[in-house]
């Protein structure tokens, strides 16, 4: 017995290779139990993360795990997933809290008991986390508990071009080891940047290229902006950490520009800074090059 969320992952998880059922779980769409004071919310397996998200607006939460597919929440406990926000929200693997699951006997498993959604951990086998990545192979997910955030009031996005690689990872470190709460971080090394510069009739340089997202308030991305920058010795807030020898190999050529609302999901790039409850989350902008 296969069970299928929205069959996006490109594993093939969901083929029945030696034969047998699969199940179609899209039409169990419930989304129930939610809890603004307890920042949690229970899905079934045919809701996708931009369901929930729509869902949500209007609370000031939402649920930032996003693999760039419109996957089941389910199917995404399933694979484990993580995501461009995986940085700073974490993977599935910490904002799952229960799931209920149908186990091969038929008999109905709560992995942290029925109706709990509890941060406090505690002695005692973590079955949510062995079920989460286990791709439908130890049973049904038929609800997943999900640990929800508030959504940022403000968001600002950067792209940056480096020499080479090694120096955009040299950047990625040093933003990191400086405490820089960044939300998203993205790499493309040259080919890539170069391949989606021409499909989405972008002007990225052809150049190892990163992406970042910072998610705070107004006035703490200001603080936030110019300690990345700093970090990652962007011109004008001086030499980074990481130029040593302060003969600017490390520096890359950054740029800050506004981020638009998610809703859309992934990388799609243009818009406006956006304020709470919102209700679509935020996502990264790339209104010009940023270069
Ligand atoms: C463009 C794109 C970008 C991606 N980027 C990332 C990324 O950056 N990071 C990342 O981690 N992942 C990434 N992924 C993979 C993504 O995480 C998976 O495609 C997604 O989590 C699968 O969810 P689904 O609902 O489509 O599951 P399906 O593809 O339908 O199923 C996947 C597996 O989970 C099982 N399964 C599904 N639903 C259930 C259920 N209710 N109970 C038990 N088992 C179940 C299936 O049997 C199968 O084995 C990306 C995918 C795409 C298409």
């Amino acid at each position: 017995m296969v069970p299928f969320g929205t069959g996006t992952g490109l594993e093939g998880g969901v083929n029945a290779v030696q034969g047998g059922v699969c199940f179609d779980l899209s039409r169990m769409a419930a989304i129930s139990e939610l809890s603004l004071e307890d920042f949690s919310v229970a899905v079934e397996p045919g809701v996708t993360r931009k369901a929930l998200n729509s869902h949500l607006r209007g609370t000031g939460l939402w649920f930032p795990v996003d693999p760039g597919a419109d996957a089941s929440l389910c199917g995404m406990a399933a694979t484990g997933a993580s995501g461009t926000n995986a940085v700073r929200y974490g993977t599935m693997r910490p904002n799952v809290l229960n799931l209920r699951v149908v186990l091969p006997d038929g008999s109905l498993l709560h992995t942290a008991g029925p109706g709990r959604q509890a941060r406090k951990s505690a002695a005692g086998y973590d079955l949510t986390s062995l079920f989460v990545g286990s791709e439908g192979t130890l049973g049904f997910l038929t609800q997943a508990t999900l640990r929800l955030h508030p959504l940022p009031e403000a968001v600002a996005a950067a792209v940056c071009s480096f020499p080479s690689v090694q120096a955009a990872v040299a950047c990625t470190v040093q933003v990191l080891q400086a405490a820089v709460p960044v939300a998203r971080i993205e790499l493309l090394d040259e080919v890539m940047a170069g391949a989606c510069s021409r499909y989405s009739r972008l002007e990225l340089p052809e150049a190892a290229t990163l992406f970042l997202e910072l998610h705070g308030s107004q006035q703490g991305l200001a603080e936030q902006q110019q300690q990345a920058g700093r970090a990652g010795g962007a011109p004008g807030w001086g030499p980074g950490p990481g130029d040593r020898d302060g003969d600017g190999a490390m520096v890359g050529t950054w740029g800050w520009v506004p981020a638009g609302p998610y809703g859309e999901g992934g990388m799609s790039m243009t818009g406006a800074q956006q304020g709470p409850g919102s209700g679509q989350g935020a996502g990264l902008g790339m209104g010009g090059t940023g270069t």
